[in-house]
């Protein structure tokens, strides 16, 4: 049976210019405990750095907006990515 790591790697990233989601750390650090971010993406991009800050490895972004939607205090500011960049689904 294919696994979800083995459909993901037939996608293709291309990489915008710039990020397309931007997180407001001072948000994250004063008001959020659950911090629902580090468990709800389907690709697993959010983590903990070694300051204990919220990142994202938005290169591998699924643009599915969950993250942006799972967020209680409106810390995100989340786009799609510029004309060309981004996701290419392979297979479904
Ligand atoms: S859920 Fe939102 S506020 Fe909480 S850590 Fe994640 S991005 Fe920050
Ligand atoms: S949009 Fe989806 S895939 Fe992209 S970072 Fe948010 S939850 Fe993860």
């Amino acid at each position: 049976m294919t696994t979800i790591e083995t459909k993901l790697g037939w996608d293709v990233f291309k990489l915008g210019a710039e990020a397309h989601i931007i997180i407001d750390q001072e948000v994250c650090q004063s008001v959020c405990q659950m911090r629902p971010c580090l468990h709800v993406c389907p690709a697993d991009l959010y983590t903990l750095n070694d300051q204990e800050e919220v990142q994202v490895d938005y290169e591998g972004c699924l643009e599915c907006g969950t993250c942006l939607i799972s967020c209680p205090h409106n810390a995100l500011t989340w786009h799609y990515p510029g004309g060309g960049s981004g996701v290419q689904y392979r297979f479904g």
